[in-house]
């Protein structure tokens, strides 16, 4: 699953805000309702979100 946090910038109001979702998506500007703002900027935070706990874990195969 991927994880974006994305980076708005509303024209209308020059207001800025950050919105983590699963995917690259307009929004609505949580200052002036400006809708449909298209992020300028978006993290790719998958790699830091999934992280694989499976590898601390240490399996032990036992040699029959
Ligand atoms: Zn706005």
């Amino acid at each position: 699953m991927s994880w974006f946090r994305n980076h708005y910038v509303c024209v209308a109001c020059e207001g800025h805000w950050l919105a983590e979702s699963a995917e690259v998506q307009d929004a609505d500007c949580p200052h002036c309702r400006a809708y449909d703002v298209v992020p300028y900027r978006s993290d790719d935070l998958t790699r830091v979100v999934v992280r694989a706990p499976a590898a601390k874990v240490r399996v032990k195969v036992k040699a029959a």
